[in-house]
């Protein structure tokens, strides 16, 4: 039997004392916090460097505050960007987006004057609230849930982690306010990202970058974490999605961009085209239809992807509509001018595809459009409207146009069997006007849009004047819906096995 010295038996005891006495085996217990990243509530905000020493996590290409020519060099500094902000805390990511929105706030009307001045489409009116609707509808850090599960073998988190850098291709309907929405929801979920914006929104989408980098490098020290191809082309966009540090793609845009990215090899988020049928039956309250009808399919010229493009009235109340358009403020065309109307403005269908609208016409103003069919209307007229047939191309084309084309249905029906012809399975948005809910479930169950709206304008689909959330990319094409914060993240798990179940 070995012997055990009186000196060995000593710091056992001694080690069992510590033990019973701290509860550590004699370790030194941990300081409350130590080792963590500063709780939320008290995480202090860096400061920038001073001249000629080093930040805290450095940023290279700092100064450049997002504008590139170069997609390696945006992926790069992005990248980096990316990085400091997984050293911050949570607390400070908010900061970044409370920068963003409080810019879209407070320079509202400047930026949507610019955004104007450049792309020259939609009513300029509309361009600030855009921008209030981008600051104040988009979701935060606070809606990045953690899930969990505790049993007899311990504890394990799901969290909501970024990709890291996202690749982002935005419209010219919405150059910056879709930026603003998508920066929101992306740096809200840790990631940075690299736009390749609409040539013709170029300007105001790096504008915009600039002043929100700006900002957010002045008050937590990053500069960065939102990056613009200030010359953006086709190449530059296909760099982004061939980049391999580029680990997320979000689409806002037509069909053609749509399925390049999707070739693309990677996971992409994609915010494609629709063309919103609404339908009016012969329950519904016509004066409301009316008014909600005109604007939502008039706001900023019928630009938003969510709007009414196309009407389908059942029979009974179809002449009490077109009078309650007429009273509401919209200028009726008769059959023949709305042809003309679409002969000029619709381009026919290539490869199989759509009917789409001229570019030249996309947005523009309803007296612009009345001149080019020798129409004069009041300058305070916000929409043409008249009666014509399914098969005109105003009907079948995403058109993008304050002009409503409004086709006679038998049945309450045939109107929605012609609804969802019109949609072309984009599975986008639609509405209805009616007091029945057997006829909105019917045709919620026939269309399988992502949004479908009652009673209302289509803008309350998208939080303005319903309830909810808002987003400018309404990922329709893949099936994510109305992004948020959430939908740029990966979910990873973390497992502690047997312990930490403290009930
Ligand atoms: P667009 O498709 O012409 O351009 C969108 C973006 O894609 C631009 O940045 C453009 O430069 C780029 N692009 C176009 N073809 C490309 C290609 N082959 N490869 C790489 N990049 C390409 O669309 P637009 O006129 O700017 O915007 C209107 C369209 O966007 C409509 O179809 C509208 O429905 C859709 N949209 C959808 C949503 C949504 O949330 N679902 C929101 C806004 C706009």
């Amino acid at each position: 039997m070995t012997q055990v010295s009186e000196q060995v038996i000593q710091e056992m005891v001694q080690k069992v004392l510590q033990h019973v006495q701290t509860g550590w085996g004699g370790r030194v217990s941990p300081t409350p916090g130590a080792g963590a990243p500063p709780p939320v509530s008290t995480a202090a905000v860096a400061q920038p460097a001073a001249p000629g020493t080093a930040m805290l996590t450095p940023t290279p290409a700092i100064n450049r505050f997002g504008q590139f020519t170069d997609v390696n060099e945006a992926v790069e500094a992005a990248k980096t960007a990316q990085r400091a902000l997984m050293c911050r805390s949570l607390a400070q990511r908010k900061i970044a987006c409370d920068l963003i929105q409080q810019i879209c706030r407070n320079q509202a009307d400047e930026l949507g004057r610019m955004e104007y001045e450049e792309t020259r489409i939609g009513h300029p009116p509309h361009k600030p609230e855009k921008l209030l609707l981008a600051a104040n509808m988009t979701l935060g850090v606070e809606f990045l849930p953690t899930e969990c599960f505790s049993g007899d073998h311990g504890i394990t988190l799901e969290e909501h982690a970024p990709w890291g850098v996202i690749g982002v291709i935005t419209p010219v309907t919405h150059s910056l306010p879709t930026l603003a929405n998508n920066a929101l929801n992306m740096i809200a979920a840790g990631n940075a990202l690299v736009c390749n914006p609409h040539p013709r929104g170029k300007r105001i989408a790096a504008y915009g970058a600039k002043l929100f980098n700006q900002a957010i490098h002045e008050k937590i020290g990053i500069d960065n974490l939102i990056c613009v191809i200030t010359d953006p082309t086709i190449e530059s966009a296909n760099e982004i999605f061939r980049h391999p540090d580029v680990k997320l793609l979000s689409i806002t845009g037509g069909r053609g961009v749509v399925t390049a990215a999707m070739k693309s090899g990677k996971r992409a988020i994609c915010a494609g085209p629709g063309n919103p049928p609404v339908v009016v039956d012969s329950s519904a309250e016509i004066e409301n239809a009316a008014r909600c009808i005109l604007e939502g399919t008039s706001y900023d010229n019928n630009l938003l992807c969510i709007s009414e493009k196309e009407a389908f009235v059942e029979a009974s109340v179809f002449e009490k509509l077109m009078d309650a358009m007429a009273a509401a403020g919209a200028c009726r065309l008769n059959r023949q001018q709305l042809d003309e109307l679409g002969r000029i403005c619709i381009e026919p269908a290539k490869d199989g595809q759509h009917p789409h609208a001229n570019t030249k016409f996309v947005g523009a103003e309803p007296q612009v459009l009345a001149q080019l069919i020798g129409v004069s209307i009041p300058a305070d007229c916000r929409l043409l409207y008249g009666e014509t047939n399914f098969e005109n191309p105003l009907v079948q084309a995403e058109q993008m146009m304050p002009v409503l084309p409004i086709v006679r249905c038998d049945t309450f029906e045939q109107a929605v069997e012609l609804a969802v012809k019109a949609e072309h399975g984009f599975g986008h948005t639609a509405i209805i006007h009616s007091r029945l809910v057997d006829h909105m479930t019917y045709m919620g169950k026939m269309m399988n849009t992502t949004i479908f709206v009652k009673n209302g304008p289509s803008l309350a689909g998208d939080s303005a004047g319903g309830e909810g959330y808002g987003t400018y990319s309404i990922a329709c094409s893949t099936g994510e819906g109305l992004t948020t914060p959430l939908t740029f993240t990966r979910l990873r798990r973390c497992v502690m096995v047997d312990n930490l179940r403290i009930i």
